[in-house]
């Protein structure tokens, strides 16, 4: 039977050893950290659609608490309000969810053991030898899950994610927000160039707010957004760590040797967020191995696995397009978005994961945009 080696214990590994002991394989996932879950480094803001997608572990025990939209803020404090009129996503304990993730997997046989890293892999024929230190194991696949660093990445395949995307971020747990908790708030700020700053509310008391820059100072601008918009809150938590806003990497099956999640760059580079699209790539690239293995054609998973990621080039696209908007119109365009029926539509066909689909839903519309363009013109003319 063919012997998978997952590096790498976090939502991307995980999902992808769902698959593969689904399947019978033989599967071995190695976390260097001492327990599942731990350190938490995220904001835990998931779709409720994407969560069906991959098949959250049920019953949801890890969800703090329910979202129906968002409030952007410009940097002179115009707001633009998307309210979806009903839940759209959840706030998770990323602990919660990535243990039970880890239990679902040991129920069907997988392997996990937490505290071994993979210090290198070597490619020999067709199969790997990873070195974890004080014994060696060896794999006919590696799916390689390895998060920020994808150093084993660069070794094998010589490729990885672009390291100038990697925007250093500081997210505090914090009490005394309140704000309402059904909405998370996105504060764009001058001082903040090159991504937003937010709150994603766990209650009306608590919640995780973040900041990320490249720019030097980061820790100074945590403490300007703080005294400018929360100044009476108690810190509880702090996390320093990185997101990804760059391009996603695509490695064909025939490798073997298959990075996914943050080590390939499977994330929304509008938000930095990767549990579900890196996971739906993970899901399928898994499924498709698998399935190879066991004699079956994998093409469709490829092709849906395919499918995810050109999503995420497109998104991609969009935020370079985002860039080259100076901070100073973001005013007059929440003004515009909160005047005019754009608002409508997003609340229509908005979907949170599928950015770019949802886009061209409204764009390949004429009839969608024929309203919109009047919304605006008569917006403009008043
Ligand atoms: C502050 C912050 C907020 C975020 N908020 C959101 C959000 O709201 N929504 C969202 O969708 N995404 C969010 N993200 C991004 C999200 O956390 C990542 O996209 C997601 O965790 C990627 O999952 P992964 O499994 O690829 O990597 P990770 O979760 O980073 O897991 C990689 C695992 O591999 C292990 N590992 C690394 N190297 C080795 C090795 N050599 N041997 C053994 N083990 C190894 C690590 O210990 C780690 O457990 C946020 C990120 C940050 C930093």
């Amino acid at each position: 039977m063919a012997k998978v080696a997952v590096i790498g214990g976090g939502p991307a590994g995980l999902l992808a050893a769902r698959e593969i002991c689904r399947r019978g394989l033989d599967l071995h996932v190695f976390e260097e950290d001492s327990e599942i879950g731990s350190p938490e480094r995220c904001g835990g803001l998931l779709s409720l659609s994407g969560l069906e997608r991959i098949s959250a572990p049920k019953p949801m025990k890890y969800v703090l608490n329910l979202i129906r939209g968002a409030i952007f803020h410009s940097p002179s404090g115009h707001e633009f309000k998307l309210d979806a009129r009903r839940w759209v996503a959840a706030v998770i304990s990323r602990k919660g969810f990535d243990r039970m993730l880890g239990e679902e997997v040991e129920k069907m046989g997988g392997e996990i053991s937490c505290g071994v890293r993979v210090r290198d892999v070597e490619r020999i024929g067709e199969s790997f030898d990873l070195d974890l230190g004080d014994k060696r194991f060896s794999a006919d696949w590696v799916i390689d899950a390895e998060g920020m660093s994808s150093k084993l990445m660069r070794k094998i395949l010589e490729s990885s994610t672009d390291r100038k995307r990697w925007i250093p971020i500081i997210q505090l747990t914090a009490q005394g927000h309140g704000l309402d908790p059904s909405f998370v708030h996105l504060y764009f700020k001058e001082y903040l160039p090159d991504f937003f700053a937010y709150l994603i509310p766990l209650n009306e008391e608590v919640g995780r707010i973040g900041i990320a820059t490249k720019l030097k100072g980061l820790e100074l601008r945590m403490r300007r957004f703080i005294s400018e918009e929360f100044p009476r809150i108690k810190v509880l938590r702090r996390i320093s760590y990185a997101i990804y806003v760059g391009r996603p990497t695509w490695t064909e099956l025939n490798e073997r040797f298959i990075p996914v999640g943050d080590a390939a760059g499977h994330v929304k580079a509008t938000t930095g967020g990767g549990v579900i699209m890196g996971g739906l790539i993970s899901m399928n690239m898994a499924s498709a191995l698998s399935e190879l293995e066991l004699g079956n054609d994998p093409n469709g998973y490829v092709r849906e696995a395919r499918r995810v990621y050109r999503e995420l080039k497109e998104i991609f696209h969009l935020r370079k397009l985002i860039e080259n908007i100076p901070i100073k119109f973001y005013d007059e365009i929440f003004k515009l978005a909160d005047e005019t029926s754009i608002g409508d539509y997003l609340r229509r066909f908005g979907d949170m994961d599928f950015q770019l689909t949802s886009l061209k839903k409204i764009v390949h519309s004429p009839r969608t945009m024929m309203k919109i363009i009047s919304s605006i013109l008569l917006s403009l003319l008043k």
